[in-house]
């Protein structure tokens, strides 16, 4: 598949940017090695709003919805996400930490955050996935790696195998073989 995706200085070009405060200096912006899969849904199992967005950004509105009241102290944000049309959205520049993973250990390395990028399917563990979702899943994950080329297919991973105790995302629909099979 031919990527038409363009990263310039850690920025999708021509791609829609929400900027969230959620991020922090990477210790070495050479050491980016790995890339995280998760979902998400707010509120959980409801797709389409853009209250995602507005929890990235720290603006959420606690009172529209009582699982806002209890999110609203979290400080938490993802380089991408990817809606249910396939639409990406990008939060936080890819040379920057995004706080997606939280405590983490890949291969007996702890705190991915300051090593990974970290893309959110919009979803849950009660639906599929949607075809536009792999296929611009596979178009980002392809233009990453062509910028970031230490992150090799066997450095692609769920948030639940960095953090198996607390996360099961993305979750027992996401294809890991069709995924990857598309790469
Ligand atoms: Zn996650």
């Amino acid at each position: 598949m031919k990527s038409d995706l363009k990263i310039e200085n850690g920025w999708l070009a021509d791609t829609k940017r929400v900027i969230s405060p959620h991020f922090s200096p990477r210790p070495d912006t050479n050491d980016i090695s790995l890339l995280v899969i998760h979902y998400i849904s707010l509120p959980p199992e409801q797709f389409g709003d853009d209250f995602i967005d507005r929890f990235f950004e720290g603006t959420l509105d606690p009172n529209l919805h009582p699982y806002f009241e209890e999110i609203k102290d979290l400080r938490v944000s993802a380089h991408c996400l990817i809606n249910r049309k396939g639409e990406i959205t990008q939060y936080v520049n890819f040379n920057d930490m995004a706080w997606h993973a939280g405590v983490s250990n890949f291969q007996g390395r702890e705190k991915c955050n300051e090593f990974s990028i970290g893309i959110e399917l919009e979803g849950s563990n009660e639906q599929p996935f949607t075809e536009l979702q792999y296929q611009s899943l596979a178009k980002l994950t392809q233009t990453i790696q062509q910028s970031y080329p230490k992150i090799v297919k066997d450095r692609i991973v769920g948030h639940c195998d960095i953090a198996p105790e607390r996360k099961i995302d993305p979750g027992q629909y996401f294809d890991w073989d069709y995924y990857k099979g598309l790469l």
